[in-house]
């Protein structure tokens, strides 16, 4: 993934891999002793999270708790990041919980970019990330699937399994990683001093542009409704966010995913996504052109990801609507990520008026297409 431009570069369906798509490109290895390595996408790797756990473990800010909720097959860890403000983390604490999970497919990457860029901005000092904190009980599964990243698995599981096929009966041996997530979750659900709120998945998609969403589709239109408005407001923080590409389904071939295994065991107060990023590019709303996504433009949408949830618990009348200190300039942390312009005021009327339009435009995106991921 050099800056530099493409030369005798092919990509084409070929005759002899069953009409199959064939990347093709031409490569001089010109110096002999270099160890050269190909990437689908910008790496991250199992290495690379661990490290970046133990430096925010290092950190010691008491709104963040790393644990560890159970290992792999080959014995990697399955961690569980929390962050909140303290108070709300006492046993007598009615905890609202946001639930966000990623890499269970090892090789999209770019959902590792997206997470880290939520988690740094949720752990940062931005007035809005101190909001969310004082309000909402993030819990974070940066990698689901950390033996498949390690061995560089496109799709699966040590064992050949795609886990995320395997939400609705996962075995303790065999999924062991989504058995301990999934456990983690029924345990929440059922106490009396939690309540989750969302659950979101997060993924890369191989064919379709910009960032965008999968949900559950209800015969119940008023549910519907629940689930339109957080892709609403995501659109109107994030730039590449396509409501085009976002899509409620209710495939069976997606029976065994975690947002439709859960959604089916949970009660309707939960809210379950997918977030799909383009590995590649995105067109943004204000322009025409298509942008490549960088490793920062993949933690820009995680920045705008947590952004939205502020709006949508204002939208909720969960957290005030009061204007922010500073939350209309930019400023470190997670500043530059906001893709939103006006203030915290005309933000909140857009919510209003987000909330009325959702009823009038409820099944809009109850339409099929869209590939599986
Ligand atoms: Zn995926």
């Amino acid at each position: 993934m050099g800056p530099a431009a493409p030369k005798h570069v092919y990509y084409y369906r070929c005759p002899e891999h069953r009409k199959n798509y064939v990347l093709s490109f031409a490569f001089c290895f010109d110096k002999e002793d270099d160890v050269y390595q190909f990437a689908y996408c910008y790496p991250y790797t199992y290495t690379r999270l661990q490290a970046y756990l133990d430096s925010l473990e290092r950190k010691g800010l008491d709104y963040v708790q790393r644990d560890l909720l159970g290992l792999s097959v080959q014995q990697r860890r399955l961690d569980l990041l929390t962050v909140s403000h303290p108070d709300n983390l006492t046993d007598e604490a009615q905890k609202r919980v946001v639930f966000i999970t990623a890499r269970v497919h090892p090789g999209e990457t770019p959902a590792s970019f997206v997470c880290q860029g939520l988690i740094d901005f949720l752990v940062s000092s931005h007035p809005i990330a101190k909001q969310l904190r004082d309000y909402l009980v993030f819990k974070i599964i940066p990698m689901l699937n950390p033996d498949g990243v390690y061995l560089g698995n496109y799709r699966c599981s040590l064992m050949g399994f795609d886990l995320n096929r395997h939400w609705q009966e996962p075995s303790p041996w065999a999924h062991p990683t989504i058995y301990a997530c999934k456990k983690a979750m029924i345990d929440m659900y059922n106490s009396k001093d939690h309540d989750i709120d969302f659950f979101c998945d997060l993924h890369a998609h191989s064919t379709l542009m910009n960032g965008f969403m999968y949900g559950n589709t209800f015969d119940d239109p008023d549910k519907q409704e629940r689930q339109n408005v957080f892709p609403k407001l995501f659109q109107q923080n994030a730039e590449d966010f396509s409501l085009t590409n976002t899509n409620f389904n209710r495939d069976a071939v997606k029976a065994g995913t975690g947002r439709r295994a859960l959604v089916g065991i949970f009660d309707d107060s939960v809210l379950c996504y997918t977030l799909e990023v383009s590995f590649f590019s995105y067109m943004a709303n204000s322009s025409g052109g298509t942008l490549p996504y960088t490793e920062e433009g993949y933690a820009k949408l995680g920045r705008n990801l947590a952004r939205t949830f502020l709006d949508y618990y204002k939208v909720q009348s969960v957290i005030p609507s009061m204007p922010v200190a500073g939350a209309t300039g930019k400023s470190k942390g997670g500043g530059s990520g906001g893709a939103s312009g006006g203030g915290a005021g005309g933000k909140d009327s857009s919510s209003r008026y987000l909330m009325g339009e959702a009823s009038s435009s409820a099944g809009r995106f109850g339409s099929g297409g869209g590939r599986a991921k």
